[in-house]
């Protein structure tokens, strides 16, 4: 009997258990949740600049924490996701949100940052159809155009034909949906972007690394393609978060991936990660 009564309420605890991969924040631009789609850590080697024992000193165990996440802004009856992460096996993007009651049609777009497989996977699903048939897909024109036209590109290019009739391709500083918008963050890719809303910056992939890219914004990860303006506009959006206490939120930066920029005495910058519940309604 109270084998069974154990039984019963570890199952009961396991089913009702918080998702600890589905964060919320509220504020006054809209309900921010931070969902991993998956976790990740990378590897020292994969990053560029910087002595091998200043960032041994900075990553004693080798691996860089890091993420995958996507974020969803509830905002005035709408759904909209950032990114759509990795879809296929390692993407748990569908299943987190179906914990949230949000089915993957009642989504209504999905802004991309820029179209590596990691934020756009999750668009497809295992038969290669649309996962989000009712959403706008919106995507900057020179991301578009750069996609369009390479030759090893499989996936970029059926995401844009499987949702050709929803895309919303977008020149930079243009306003896309609810109030978000987007901004020229080429160097990553080139129709990397970033979106704004209020004080919030989606920044997509500006960061693979935050342990020892808010130390020296001049490091790269071997995937920024053009790395000199990647640390540009890592260095400016960095240094405007700090001054500005606007709220980032990044692909990879460690879950939840959402938090504040502190400038330190000595001139170096720290990425603070918010608490749950933390958001800014009512306080500014
Ligand atoms: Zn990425």
């Amino acid at each position: 009997m109270w084998k069974w009564l154990t039984v019963l309420c570890l199952a009961g605890s396991f089913v009702f258990a918080a998702d600890s991969s589905v964060r919320t924040f509220e504020f006054e631009e809209g309900t921010v949740t931070a969902i991993q789609d998956a976790p990740g850590g990378m590897p020292l080697s994969i990053f560029h600049g910087g002595t091998e024992a200043w960032k041994k000193r900075l990553v004693p165990d080798g691996r860089v924490p890091s993420s995958f996440n996507v974020f969803l802004i509830r905002k005035n009856g709408k759904q909209i996701l950032v990114d759509a992460g990795n879809g296929g096996r390692k993407g748990t993007l569908v299943r987190r949100l179906r914990s949230l009651g949000i089915a993957r049609e009642r989504i209504d777009a999905v802004l991309l940052t820029h179209m590596h497989g990691d934020h756009i996977g999750g668009l497809l699903t295992s038969d290669n159809k649309a996962a989000f048939p009712n959403a706008a897909i919106y995507v900057s024109e020179p991301e578009r155009g750069y996609w369009a036209k390479q030759k090893n590109a499989a996936l970029a290019q059926q995401v844009l034909r499987v949702y050709r009739k929803h895309l919303h391709v977008f020149p930079f500083n243009s306003s896309v949906s609810e109030g978000f918008t987007a901004r020229d963050a080429a160097g990553h890719t080139p129709g990397h972007t970033i979106f704004e809303i209020g004080k919030i910056r989606f920044i997509g992939d500006l960061v693979h690394g935050a342990a020892l890219q808010f130390a020296d914004p001049g490091i790269c990860a071997v995937y920024d393609m053009d790395r000199t303006r990647a640390v540009a506009v890592r260095r400016r959006v960095m240094e405007d978060a700090a001054a500005g206490r606007e709220i980032i939120a990044g692909g990879h930066l460690p879950y939840p991936g959402i938090g504040t920029v502190r400038k330190n005495t000595d001139g170096s910058l720290t990425f603070v990660p918010l608490a749950e519940n933390s958001g800014s309604k009512g306080k500014n």
